[in-house]
């Protein structure tokens, strides 16, 4: 397993106790965002220590799949399918990307926005 010890996702990983997670399997978790900038805001996040989407190789790409497959999972058991929920994923700092480990942005529960 690819991981980083001064990654604060690797951490959340390996220190959290399991109920801690909304969803967990051998590809991805979900946590809440500590920091909610919609009424849902969780984040769905590779086990691994993946960063850079164009550094990925072909060996990694089911995990998208599965990120984005899980994340909509998650908006189902969180009840907001239905209203309609974003996907998103920051890239560097153009983006504002804070934390290099990929994760998927899931925003919903209220009308969002448009960038
Ligand atoms: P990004 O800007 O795409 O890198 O987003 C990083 C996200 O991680 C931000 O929305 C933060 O609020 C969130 N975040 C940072 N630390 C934690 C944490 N310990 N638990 C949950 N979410 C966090
Ligand atoms: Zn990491």
């Amino acid at each position: 397993m690819n991981t980083n010890n001064s990654c604060i996702f690797c951490k959340i990983l390996s220190e959290q106790s399991e109920d801690k997670f909304l969803f967990k399997d051998e590809f991805c978790f979900a946590i809440r965002d500590i920091n909610p900038v919609a009424k849902a805001h969780f984040l769905v996040i590779p086990n691994q220590h993946l960063t850079f989407l164009e550094q990925w190789d072909e060996s990694n790409l089911h995990i998208i799949g599965k990120l984005v497959k899980n994340a909509s999972n998650l908006t189902v058991l969180e009840g907001i399918a239905d209203g309609g929920y974003r996907l998103s994923i920051n890239q560097k700092g153009d983006a504002g990307q804070m934390i290099d480990h990929l994760h998927l942005h899931v925003y919903g529960g209220e009308k969002l926005r448009s960038m």
